[in-house]
């Protein structure tokens, strides 16, 4: 018997939604893109409660004939690319042709639109892939579409957005992104009512001020680079101006918002014993490029691309950068006479050697005036000695006490010359992360089988993380399976419980992206994240024996007065001084 049938079109459609529409925003970067594909000179985006209620794009682009506003939701219709050679050389925002019939796909839809040369343009209206209304209207030039109740008939999409604040900080991101790229087009955001931002048409340094405020204005530092291959411009922020927060990271490609770890480690490098650790700094690059060298359509939401030559680019990045921090003074002690542009023949690029501009740079100099900048360090260092001083030989098993509790909190034990203080928490803490640490190493972690699987939502950018720790948590006992934006768990670390899952991955999802530079020991962090989920609380009743054996299991510990974080475990009261007391 034949079993295979053809998904119905509303069916596939509401699929490909899942992976181009994943919330709200998604669909304000798309209807954003549209209309500058559109060729228009002014955007205003209005949004209602977050987008879920509602988003409305309205755009003075070339609008849509009669026809073509019905074509626009079939998916893979598209005005842009014709055929497969066109996708090496995309110079449009949108080619694939899925997100409005995506968007259609998933809320309810009303669009009106009208080329310029007509004299009355086209009222349409979808629910559901389905359209409801096409008629005759009298409209402005250009297009508008309002998108409502998005994801009203994908439930379990719908419930799982997140807060009003936090899709509206999504929004808000995108809209950036696109104003920032675009500071040619005039923009408006108005959110319930209130006019968030009006941007009017400028240059790139005055749209970022109109975005982040006037204080930028000092602080931004301008590069500018032009080689054969490429042509780089725009702005860093002065060392002393970067946050402890990652955030103002943005580098565009052809006017395209891109994320690319390889290339964002070249400025890192680039700040470099300017800033301290786990401090990041602001950027806002462009990079334009021939788009034959580029490939865009690896990723749905076209947030990556690939590129043909990521070394040279690297290199360029990074002196470019480290140039424009010497030109502008910012580094001290600099020998800049010997930066010069540099041109590359593309062709013969894998035979070159770049030669690295010799910038000095004063590695004393902190432009933050901290005497040590990562305290932390410090910490690990002290994590990494044996220091069992405090187990000393008169604390051997038969001269102690009984444990006994106090408050919940801590634990008492009282020896020959004194009594010991032990914080249960941090002891637990110390156990499991040298617990966790050993099964990483050994990959031997105990697994308990879930009744059901546990399935996660993650964003693509946790997607990605999660997939590059996955060894790590197979090791500790975590089995689990990557489908599109969901993380299916089969079985957890045996310590763990059922209803602590999601709260422990994104403990372990926020630790990792806490330092995204290249080759941290991410392990370590895994442990500790794990460790501080699922110890004791600090007002646990504990009985005698549980007690006794957190003890004994402490005293087996590598380093047992010291919890992952550095703080101490253990305090020592000696009878002399409870002496002093009395
Ligand atoms: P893509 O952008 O990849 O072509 P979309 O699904 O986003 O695919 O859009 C389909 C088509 O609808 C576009 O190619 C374009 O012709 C038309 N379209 C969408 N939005 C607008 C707009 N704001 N103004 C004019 N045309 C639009
Ligand atoms: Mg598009």
């Amino acid at each position: 018997m034949d079993i295979i049938k053809i998904l119905p079109k509303h069916v596939s459609n509401q699929i490909a939604a899942g992976e181009v529409i994943q919330r709200p925003a998604s669909a304000v970067k798309e209807m954003l893109e549209n209309s500058l594909d559109a060729g228009c000179t002014e955007i205003k985006l209005l949004i209602k409660n977050a987008g879920k209620k509602l988003i409305q794009v309205v755009d003075n682009g070339c609008g849509m004939s009669k026809s073509d506003v019905r074509k626009c939701f079939i998916r893979h219709a598209t005005s842009k690319i014709e055929n497969a050679e066109d996708l090496f050389n995309i110079t449009s925002m949108g080619f694939r042709g899925e997100a409005m019939s995506s968007i259609a796909a998933i809320s309810q839809v009303e669009i009106n639109t009208k080329l310029t040369d007509q004299q009355t343009g086209t009222y349409l209206r979808i629910e559901g892939g389905k359209i409801e209304e096409v008629k005759e209207s009298s409209t402005t030039d250009g297009t508008s579409i309002k998108v409502k109740n998005i994801f009203y008939n994908v439930p379990a999409r719908r419930n799982f957005l997140k807060s009003d604040n936090v899709e509206m900080r999504h929004i808000l991101e995108e809209f950036t992104r696109i104003a920032l790229a675009n500071p040619n087009i005039k923009m408006q955001l108005v959110n319930d009512n209130k006019e968030l931002y009006h941007l009017p048409i400028s240059n790139f340094k005055k749209r970022i001020i109109n975005l982040f405020g006037n204080k930028k204005n000092e602080s931004l530092v301008p590069i500018s680079e032009k080689t054969s291959i490429l042509e780089l411009n725009g702005f860093i922020g002065k060392p002393e101006t970067a946050k402890k927060t990652r955030g103002e990271q943005y580098f565009f490609v052809n006017g395209r918002f891109i994320k690319n770890h390889y290339l964002q480690h070249a400025v890192f490098k680039a700040f470099e014993d300017l800033i301290p650790t786990k401090y990041f700094p602001s950027q806002f690059i462009n990079l334009k490029i021939d788009p034959k060298l580029i490939d865009i359509n690896i990723h749905p939401t076209k947030h990556e691309i690939k590129f043909e030559d990521e070394k040279a680019i690297y290199s360029i990045m990074k002196s470019t950068i480290k140039r424009s921090l010497g030109m502008f003074n910012i580094v001290p002690s600099l020998d800049f006479s010997q930066e010069n542009a540099f041109e590359l023949d593309f062709k013969n690029i894998e035979n070159t050697n770049f030669k690295q501009p010799t910038i000095k740079i004063d590695k004393n100099y902190n432009p933050f005036n901290h005497k040590k900048i990562d305290s932390v360090s410090s910490t690990k260092n002290n994590l990494d000695v044996k220091d069992n001083t405090l187990f000393d030989s008169d604390i051997s098993d038969n001269n102690i006490s009984i444990p006994f509790q106090i408050s919940n909190q801590f634990i008492a034990i009282s020896y020959k010359n004194g009594i010991k203080i032990i914080h249960q928490r941090r002891a637990h803490k110390r156990i499991l992360f040298e617990y966790y640490t050993n099964s990483l190493k050994k990959g031997n972690g105990k697994s308990q089988h879930l009744l059901f699987p546990k399935s996660i939502e993650l964003s693509l950018k946790e997607i990605n993380l999660i997939g590059n720790l996955k060894k790590d948590l197979n090791s500790l006992g975590f089995i689990f399976k990557l489908k599109n934006q969901n993380m299916e768990i089969y079985a957890v670390p045996t310590e763990c419980r059922e209803e602590n899952i999601k709260e422990i991955i994104e403990d372990i999802l926020n630790q990792a992206q806490s330092d995204l530079e290249i080759e941290v020991n991410q392990t370590k962090k895994i442990a500790k994240s794990l460790a501080k989920s699922l110890a004791i609380s600090n007002s646990k009743m504990l009985k005698t024996e549980e007690m006794s054996s957190l003890y004994n299991e402490l005293l087996k510990c590598k380093v047992s007065n010291l919890c992952p974080n550095g703080k101490s475990i253990t305090k020592n009261f000696k009878i002399d001084d409870l002496k002093k007391y009395f």
